[in-house]
């Protein structure tokens, strides 16, 4: 019997570097630079691996950000493959800098059962550009009526952490209640789409002189801060996390900051549309520009970018919303709600919050990688391009800018309200776990998994 001389493989003793790549000179976080090297998917210490023998970029002059990871997309599969798929919509979440992306279960069917967030994990796994993590369903249908089984869902091979009905608010409190104290049992979080129906019959744009001006039917303030309160005080009562999406108006921040000045586990996002654009935009009765919740007025995008920049609100997350070219060709007043942002995210949050002074990158790496990762329970997002931490990283040419076009998104819907736009910032590679998904700007193409 022989003792091997050498341990060549990753089990035991020492492993094997293989596919080494070394990264100098990048701005960690935007601060000093730093070198940085990965290896076996993990980021490990650039002093101590054999240079000769590693392939190296050098990436002076961009910034080193982790992962992005957003906890509100909407992939549309299974049902409405017309607008987006899973692989399509993990192409334009690569591309826009993300590594891990929650799916909305508002799917056909809903994912309200096993079988369905199963089938979205499995196809996550199968594109391979990122992590996907579906979101499973608060009640069966989205109905607002009975709740869906979450252990189940929770138990599932999906492991599903964050429950909603986004698309639809959790109208019924009693029914919000229930599912607060399930969540709490099973250490999930509820995100909840707030927006009180009896208040938005009709609804297409904010509620505002402008409205009235334009003949549509306004979406008022008061309709989100009223929900978000009374959630507040449900998820006090249950000991539960409470999550609210896209938050879009001053009165609800004002709401969020006195809920968490009390001492209540309510967090909250807000999308880069509503940090960028105003109603006003609503006047060219453009479709692109229709979005639930609405664009607002300038208070109000001016209270997001403070709330965002002080805590109030804790992440950035995309509502990616995609529609078939049919959806939005239609009259202001009867198209489709949404717009798709993976992709051109980060430039908007560098647009409004970077380059107002609001925001550093490292403060970028905390409301886009490792709070979205904390409320959603994805782990490896802790410690942001500390040493064994997974690789997940994200080079940005912070000085590059680009004008936003249909031709070069890589999802399969381009009803993106920043086409024609210019952006800064230009997302030029990507490492979900070790694996390059972005080379300069291009999708790499994946190895077909076993
Ligand atoms: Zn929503």
């Amino acid at each position: 019997m022989t003792t091997p001389q050498t341990v060549s493989t990753t089990h035991g003793g020492t492993p094997t570097r293989t596919g080494t790549t070394l990264l100098t000179g990048a701005a960690f976080l935007g601060g000093e630079p730093r070198d940085l090297a990965i290896a076996d998917g993990v980021f490990v210490d650039p002093s101590a691996i054999d240079r000769d023998a590693a392939e190296v970029l050098d990436a002076s002059g961009l910034v080193a950000l982790p992962g992005l990871v957003d906890l509100h997309a909407h992939l549309r599969q299974p049902g409405g493959e017309q607008s987006e798929t899973v692989a399509s919509g993990v192409r334009a979440a690569a591309a826009g800098g993300y590594t891990c992306v929650f799916a909305m279960a508002n799917t056909t069917p809903v994912a309200d059962t096993p079988a369905v967030v199963e089938q979205v994990h499995r196809l996550g796994l199968e594109a391979g550009l990122a992590t996907v993590r579906p979101i499973g369903a608060v009640s069966v249908g989205l109905a607002g009526e009975r709740l869906a089984d979450m252990g189940m869902l929770a138990g599932s091979a999906a492991r599903v952490s964050v429950f909603s009905d986004d698309g639809h608010c959790v109208a019924d409190a009693e029914l919000m209640r229930r599912a607060l104290e399930h969540a709490a049992a099973l250490g999930a979080v509820i995100a909840q789409h707030a927006q009180d129906p009896s208040l938005t019959r009709g609804s297409v744009m904010h509620e505002s002189p402008l409205a009235a001006e334009l003949g549509l039917t306004g979406w008022p303030s008061a309709a989100e801060a009223a929900i978000v309160a009374r959630d507040a005080m449900l998820a006090e009562a249950a000991g539960a996390r409470l999550h609210v999406c896209h938050v879009s108006t001053l009165e609800t921040v004002e709401v969020v900051r006195a809920a968490k000045a009390r001492g209540i586990a309510i967090t909250a996002e807000v999308t880069p549309h509503h940090l960028l654009l105003t109603e006003e935009l609503v006047r060219s009765y453009d479709a692109r520009y229709k979005v639930n919740p609405p664009l607002r007025a300038d208070r109000d995008v001016r209270a997001l970018r403070e709330a965002l920049a002080d805590g109030t609100i804790d992440i950035v997350a995309t509502d990616h919303a995609p529609h078939a070219p049919e959806a939005k060709q239609a009259a202001f007043a009867d198209a489709a709600f949404g717009m798709v942002g993976l992709e051109t995210a980060l430039g908007v949050v560098q647009e409004s919050m970077v380059e107002t002074g609001l925001l550093d990158w490292a403060g970028v790496a905390r409301v886009m990688s490792t709070a979205p990762a904390a409320i959603g329970r994805e782990p490896g997002y802790d410690a942001p391009l500390e040493i064994g931490s997974p690789a997940h990283l994200v080079l940005v040419d912070p000085a590059a800018r680009r004008i936003v076009e249909a031709a070069s998104l890589k999802g399969r819907s381009t009803n993106s309200p920043f086409l024609g736009v210019e952006l800064p910032g230009t997302v030029l590679h990507v490492w979900h776990g070790g694996r390059r998904t972005v080379v300069d700007g291009e999708i790499a193409e994946m190895p077909v998994q076993a």
